[in-house]
């Protein structure tokens, strides 16, 4: 299994050597899959999945959540998966800091949220507005972390990934769709059909 693993990414890397490839590689999205997936060290089941990214050829793969503590080092999936399962059992309970700023970096969250979940994160007892807010902030976190948006991010992540080798190609519109999904955790019906006919007008596979 640790040997398919390193072989796979060693295949999506620009180094043909582990130790140096793996350091290519960088934590970008986490997401909690409905169904049994196959990680690529060719474990079954696994659901809690990590999305990690390449810096030098911007490539994109998912790992097992696993797979990504015990070979890339890379532990951010953690505490998100941790937060997630939490949510679920509860809604009504807080998520983990580090998830917090998770949520900020990518933009899902606004300020006045972040500020508000910083302020009341450790409090046992909140009034029913603050409660129905807290809430709201926690949905973000699992509709950003579910199967759905992920496959939104990896639709659009390819035709950003095909752009930078076509530059004549204007990116704005898409990267505008990213940080709608970012924000909203899902493209609108309208939304989905542009990317979808972006995809197949120039025949990006
Ligand atoms: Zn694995």
């Amino acid at each position: 299994m640790h040997y398919q693993l390193t072989a796979e990414i060693i295949k999506l890397s620009v180094s043909d050597y582990w130790d140096s490839a793996k350091l290519e590689w960088n934590f970008e999205y986490a997401y909690q899959s409905e169904t049994q997936e196959t990680c690529l060290c060719g474990h079954y089941p696994i659901r809690n999945i990590c999305v990690i990214r390449n810096l030098e050829n911007k490539n994109q793969t998912e790992v097992g959540n696993c797979c990504i503590n015990k070979f890339l080092g890379i532990d951010k999936g953690n505490k998100i998966f941790e937060s997630i399962n939490k949510l679920k059992d509860d809604i009504s309970k807080s998520m983990n800091a580090e998830v917090l700023e998770y949520l900020n970096d990518k933009k899902v969250i606004t300020q006045f949220e972040y500020d508000f979940y910083t302020d009341t994160l450790r409090k046992r007892v909140l009034s029913q507005k603050q409660l129905d807010m807290r809430e709201k902030i926690n949905r973000k976190l699992l509709s950003f972390t579910s199967y759905e948006s992920n496959s939104v991010f990896s639709r659009i992540n390819l035709v950003l990934k095909w752009a930078e080798n076509n530059k004549w190609f204007d990116a704005k519109f898409v990267e505008s769709l990213k940080q709608n999904c970012e924000r909203n955790g899902k493209l609108t019906e309208k939304q989905t059909l542009a990317l979808e006919n972006i995809i197949s007008k120039l025949k990006i596979v």
